[in-house]
């Protein structure tokens, strides 16, 4: 069932159909890219001051947004909506702080080779795609929005592969971009395969915003293809409740009942999340939807952001209004990606208020106040690596996991117990 709204969109785009409409490629194909298509489908004129400016901002940071994600605008509130204020470009991002970066991550110093961060020692960050569905206006590496928006060659990419093959210690890879999922499925299944054929590739991730701007994206093919390279982690991007539609629900299902596990990133956006009721009711939807609030992250300090930026203390207010009042599983990690390449550091309430050497005192979400007594003797273990005469379980592989029970027990000839006897048999008992 189409909106309203979409019905609209959807009789002023030449040519479509209901199929149309539900399919990928042609909502990217039709993506609106300029101000005259984007009044002409919403059936709007801005006001005149967002048109003046619109000409400098987007030759500066282009706009794209899919017919589907322009449909979620609310028209009525236009000021004030969030998927509008992610979507179409202002003044204010044109504002460049003293202290804004272009790449404040450091993500293309930190490269071995292009494509390819390599931060943390077991993971790597590698960009694979150059194309999004749509143009976050809050978009870390807004640097390159736009700016080639083609798909990286094959021997880039073979490139960044065989960085990986050569490194070891990698045993977790993060596919993001761009959009890994604007690849097409050959070419995203090729570069999953090759992924897999490294030995100390235990687990890919893939991030992607398709769930939230291009939920038809989430095809059966699309399933399939990914099934075969499990295991697979899918962290997607959704900031606002809103964003959750029956359409993007669908997309989640399939992906959540295809096996993969789901997890959410949020970007902290004035005026769009940063409100501990919006926030609450987002992680809500998502675990609802069986998508695990991942991470929150402050807005970097990426140049034309300054406008989406709150206070860190901001970040904790949600925080507070969420650990012990909601599910442990729907609190994000609200996190700072450190300038400089630092990574991501992660920021809390704090819940530890003093500490004696025999008693920590602790705070609940209530305000609650709770000494915990800690032992009065404890051993601390001298740990100079010397595993082998180190009486702690070492063992680190899979416990043993078959042992038979009950009736199976007596059948098993591989096991010599020839009864079953209940614990207080009052006959044993009387036995000497
Ligand atoms: C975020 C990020 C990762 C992954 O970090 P996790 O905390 O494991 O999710 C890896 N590399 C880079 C460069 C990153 O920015």
């Amino acid at each position: 069932m189409l909106s309203m709204q979409q019905k609209h969109i959807y009789n002023e785009i030449e040519g479509t159909t209901l199929q149309n409409w539900q399919d990928w490629k042609w909502q990217v194909r039709h993506s609106i890219r300029d101000l005259e298509r984007f009044e002409k489908l919403l059936n709007i004129k801005v006001p005149q001051k967002i048109r003046d400016a619109y000409e400098s901002i987007s030759a500066k940071f282009p706009m794209s947004i899919t017919p589907y994600y322009l449909s979620l605008i609310n028209t009525e509130d236009i000021k004030n909506d969030p998927i509008f204020k992610q979507s179409f470009p202002v003044i204010d991002e044109l504002r460049v702080l003293k202290t804004d970066m272009s790449d404040p991550l450091s993500e293309d110093r930190d490269s071995p080779v292009p494509g390819i961060t390599h931060r943390y020692p077991d993971r790597v960050l590698f960009l694979v795609s150059n194309t999004c569905a749509m143009y976050c206006r809050h978009c870390t590496r807004k640097r390159r929005v736009g700016d080639v928006d083609s798909i990286p060659g094959k021997k880039q990419i073979m490139k960044g592969i065989e960085y990986i093959r050569n490194t070891p210690q990698i045993r977790d890879v993060l596919l993001s971009g761009g959009d890994p999922f604007l690849l097409s499925d050959d070419y995203l299944d090729w570069i999953l395969t090759e992924l897999r054929k490294i030995e100390h590739i235990e687990i890919i991730r893939i991030g992607t915003r398709t769930p939230v701007v291009l939920p038809f994206r989430i095809t059966n093919e699309l399933i399939e293809m990914l099934k075969k390279h499990q295991p697979l982690w899918i962290n997607t991007h959704f900031n606002h409740p809103r964003e959750i539609t029956a359409t993007s629900r669908k997309a989640l299902r399939m992906l959540a009942d295809a096996g993969f596990p789901l997890g959410n990133q949020s970007v902290l956006l004035a005026g769009v999340n940063d409100c501990p009721r919006i926030m609450k009711s987002l992680v809500h939807k998502l675990a609802y939807n069986r998508v695990r609030p991942y991470y929150l992250y402050q807005c970097d300090l990426s140049e034309g952001l300054s406008h989406f930026r709150t206070p860190v203390g901001k970040g904790i207010e949600i925080l507070e209004s969420l650990i012990g009042h909601t599910s442990g599983f729907c609190v994000p990690t609200y996190v700072i990606d450190a300038p400089g390449g630092g990574g991501k550091i992660p920021v809390m309430p704090n819940y530890l208020i003093s500490w004696s050497t025999n008693k920590v005192i602790l705070r609940n979400y209530e305000g609650v106040i709770s000494t915990y007594k800690e032992p009065d003797s404890y051993e601390p273990t001298f740990c100079d690596r010397d595993c082998d005469n180190c009486d702690k379980y070492l063992q680190l592989e899979d416990a043993e996991e078959y042992k038979a029970v009950g009736i199976e027990k007596l059948l098993a000839d591989y096991d010599d117990a020839i009864s079953l006897v209940p614990a207080n048999n009052p006959r044993y008992k009387r036995r000497k």
